[in-house]
């Protein structure tokens, strides 16, 4: 059985590595956090926020689930996404999916899995919406690539419908919402080019 023992060990090697590159670094930011960005991905233990960007700890705001989804009565999402556009001020929310994503790949069949099928459920209403543009693919690898990214833009959708963005778009807040996937085999994020800035 794996030991958690390693964790702590791991641990102390990080901080420990963060504080001689960059001395104060753990006290200067426990004062404030002020992230410039949002980020909503997928749980997958392969996709981690922070390390892809290349982003050191209070440069970006997370939250994650079961493939990236921002559902409109979800609290937790919707508590997230306010509380990083009203009070943290973030300049960008990024959703980001991924190929490979086994909720989406789970969402295409008709196996059942428990509970999480009510979660992906929402996948499935994707499906629903873009039933030509995926019937049209003959390639299941293409056609699962596409839901993919499908599900992306129907969530960057989903985030510029809230009444948080459009809130902050009625102010003036200067905030765009993007769509990106990543790709697991080569690390490389793609930018879908389906921002939203509420101009
Ligand atoms: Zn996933």
């Amino acid at each position: 059985m794996a030991s958690i023992d390693n964790l702590f060990e791991n641990n102390k090697a990080w901080a420990d590595n963060i504080e001689n590159e960059h001395p104060g670094f753990f006290e200067e930011l426990s004062k404030q956090q002020s992230p410039d960005y949002l980020w909503i991905g997928c749980s997958d233990s392969r996709v981690p926020a922070n390390e892809l960007l290349n982003l050191m700890p209070g440069e970006v705001f997370v939250h994650r689930n079961i493939a990236n989804q921002v559902i409109h009565t979800d609290l937790n999402c919707l508590s997230v996404i306010q509380y990083a556009v009203e009070v943290l001020k973030v300049k960008h929310v990024i959703v980001c999916g991924h190929y490979g994503c086994g909720g989406v790949n789970a969402a295409m069949g008709d196996a059942q899995f428990g509970l999480i099928d009510n979660w992906l459920r929402h996948i499935k209403d994707v499906i629903r919406l873009h039933k030509a543009t995926l019937d049209a693919e003959q390639d299941e690898q293409a056609k699962f690539n596409m839901l993919c990214e499908l599900n992306v833009m129907e969530q960057v959708a989903n985030v510029s419908n809230t009444t948080i963005l459009k809130d902050a778009w009625a102010r003036g807040q200067d905030i765009t919402v993007h769509g990106f996937v990543y790709n697991l085999a080569d690390g490389i994020l793609k930018n879908l080019e389906v921002s939203v800035d509420g101009k």
